[in-house]
């Protein structure tokens, strides 16, 4: 017996709660394919590690990402999103031009990761279009995971997560000064992640989790709500 749901709204449209044990295998053609992930689709909220394995893939500067991204304010908590529509920015036509840094949300796809009640559920979301799905799979949604190199990604959302739960209880105000407050502390991996030296070996992760601490403790204090 499991208390864990069969399916979730996502949207106003059903979502299928997965697990790793559950058949599934998606074969993508390297030339795309016509109900392509990377196009025609909602953008990807993008989290700061995220935008780190961007800007280290593409050696951009986050003001060069800035000019790709599109940024937004849900409830005064700053978005950083990667449009997808037309298509991605990191579109070839051919596949993925940030193939080894691109974000989770394009790791999972066709499935997809809701936390509800302070639970993360894998899903498969009907609006999740795929042409690849095969109709008799062998593998599995564990398998698939796997494949797709998801552990750390799902590692750092997890903290990132946090992060955001503990930051959503601040009396955060919707205006720009916020954002300018996010995208310099939280979002930029290019300012340092710490005040003080840092030490060089420390690794991409390292750097994340150590920013998103500091980011804590610096942004009451630079939006004046301690
Ligand atoms: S980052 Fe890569 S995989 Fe993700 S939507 Fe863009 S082109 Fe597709
Ligand atoms: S995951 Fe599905 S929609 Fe995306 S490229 Fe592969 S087959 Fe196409």
């Amino acid at each position: 017996m499991t208390d864990r749901p069969i399916s979730i709204k996502i949207a106003g449209a059903a979502a299928r709660v997965v697990v790793p044990g559950d058949p599934f295998e998606v074969s993508c053609d390297s030339n795309g394919c016509r109900s392509n992930c990377c196009t025609m689709s909602a953008p990807i909220i993008l989290n700061p590690y995220e935008i780190a394995l961007i800007c280290r893939e593409r050696a951009m500067s986050y003001e060069d990402l800035l000019d790709i991204v599109e940024t937004d304010r849900a409830k005064a908590f700053p978005l950083v999103m990667l449009p997808r529509d037309p298509a991605c920015h990191f579109w070839t036509g051919k596949g993925c031009s940030i193939y080894r840094g691109r974000p989770l949300a394009c790791r999972l796809y066709p499935l997809g990761r809701v936390f509800e009640s302070g639970t993360s559920y894998l899903v498969h979301p009907e609006l999740n279009i795929c042409s690849g799905l095969t109709a008799s799979p062998s593998p599995t949604v564990g398998d698939y995971l796997r494949s797709q190199d998801v552990e750390l990604q799902m590692v750092m959302a997890d903290h990132w997560i946090q992060f955001v739960s503990e930051i959503e209880q601040l009396p955060l105000q919707d205006s720009p000064v916020t954002s300018v407050a996010f995208h310099m502390l939280v979002y930029s991996p290019d300012t340092p992640p710490a005040q003080g030296p840092i030490d060089p070996t420390l690794s991409l992760e390292q750097r994340f989790l150590l920013r998103l601490e500091t980011a804590k403790r610096q942004l009451p204090r630079f939006l004046k709500i301690a």
